[in-house]
């Protein structure tokens, strides 16, 4: 089975406060990193089946601040040890602060699809998420003139002193932009500091207003935050919703690896200087999970998505029918009108979405 890989950029020009991504203000020469992405990918032993690339994802951070030649060389680097004809999908983040000509060249380094985490076009909103300067006024098709076939918009919402007129305001200009695909982040407030979250019964009814609007314009509600066209998911990040295989590089990435039958999972430590030094050193072991654990596990990923789980093929998986982990709790849940099943499925109902940590606390008890 391929792999799918996922590289972490931890470089930022600003520390949004409300941001829960490992991320550092100084951006140290990019030959230091490329160096460091290199030698971890060398300490990664080899398993026969890790040979083929499935999807390839560069996330942050912000990813477009290291120039395209860094990712030139990554390409060349990766394609030097892994074979990558299989690849299907080779993703990469910005906050939108680059030009068309700088995505062009993006696109040529070996990316197909971008996306551009734009936060909100309200300036009101921009304002108070402290967002940067979205240097072209339509990203969408600044970015597909750029030579990408796939191009996601990232919005957040649910931000005190945002309306529910603002965010249809949003949500509107967003599909007239026409991407492929749609992320919609509700704010989570930091402690520290920063934009406050609305209050919760606004949040609430601007999720199933988004749901609503999103839907009526052909974009299809595949996972709790994330929305597409038809065929335009985004596989990377299913490969994580399917309890796939997949390799972490860079400072915080985490790892999920199937060894005969044992899933086991790693991190590394979120410390630039320590990986800079030493990527191995980073590595930390968080599981080694056998069958119940991993059940368990996949699960929780795969009620994110909303065609749910289905219960015929999770068994022949995982040995076992995904209603166990529920039969404890099923009463209280359904009561509360969380998640609905079949002979065939287990989903999470539209409340259930907005409230899936009170199910998924109930699937780890
Ligand atoms: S720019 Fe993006 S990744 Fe960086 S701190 Fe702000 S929200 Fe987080």
């Amino acid at each position: 089975m391929p792999i799918s890989i996922y590289l972490h950029i931890p470089f930022c020009k600003r520390l949004c406060p409300y941001c829960h991504f490992y991320r550092v203000p100084e951006i140290p020469d990019w030959s230091l990193y490329l160096g460091a992405v290199i030698r971890e990918l060398d300490t990664l032993e080899k398993e026969p089946a890790w040979e083929t690339i499935h999807t390839f994802y560069v996330g942050g951070g912000t990813p477009t601040l290291l120039p395209p030649e860094f990712y030139r060389s990554l390409f060349e680097a990766i394609g030097d040890r892994f074979d990558l004809t299989t690849l299907t999908e080779a993703t990469i983040e910005t906050d939108g602060g680059v030009s068309h000509e700088e995505l062009a060249e993006y696109a040529q380094a070996g990316f197909d699809r971008v996306s551009v985490g734009v936060k909100s076009f309200d300036p009101g909103i921009r304002e108070i998420l402290g967002a940067g300067e979205l240097l072209e006024p339509d990203p969408v098709d600044s970015a597909r003139s750029a030579g990408f076939s796939s191009v996601g918009l990232d919005l957040v919402y649910a931000i005190e002193g945002q309306s529910m007129g603002d965010l249809v305001g949003d949500l509107e200009r967003t599909v007239d932009l026409d991407p492929d695909h749609i992320s919609l982040y509700m704010l989570e407030e930091a402690k520290t500091g920063g934009p406050a979250e609305s209050d919760p019964d606004l949040a609430a009814a601007m999720f199933r207003e988004s749901v609503r609007v999103l839907g009526a314009a052909g974009y299809r509600q595949y996972e709790i935050t994330n929305f597409a066209r038809p065929g335009r998911d985004s596989l990377h990040n299913t490969v994580y919703w399917e309890d796939g295989d997949f390799i972490g590089l860079g400072p915080s990435a985490h790892s999920s690896i199937t060894l005969d039958g044992v899933r086991v999972r790693w991190r590394n430590r979120p410390d630039i200087e320590a990986y800079l030094k030493d990527p191995a050193s980073c590595r930390e072991e968080l599981s080694r999970e056998g069958a119940t654990d991993r059940a368990r596990e996949a699960l929780i990923l795969g009620l994110r998505m909303t065609k749910g789980v289905h219960r015929p093929s999770f068994g022949r998986r995982y040995g076992s029918d995904p209603m166990e982990f529920l039969k404890p709790h099923l009463g209280e849940l359904m009561e509360l009108g969380l998640i609905r099943f079949s002979a065939s499925h287990v989903r999470l109902t539209v409340r259930g979405m907005l409230l899936s940590n009170e199910v998924f606390v109930r699937i780890l008890e």
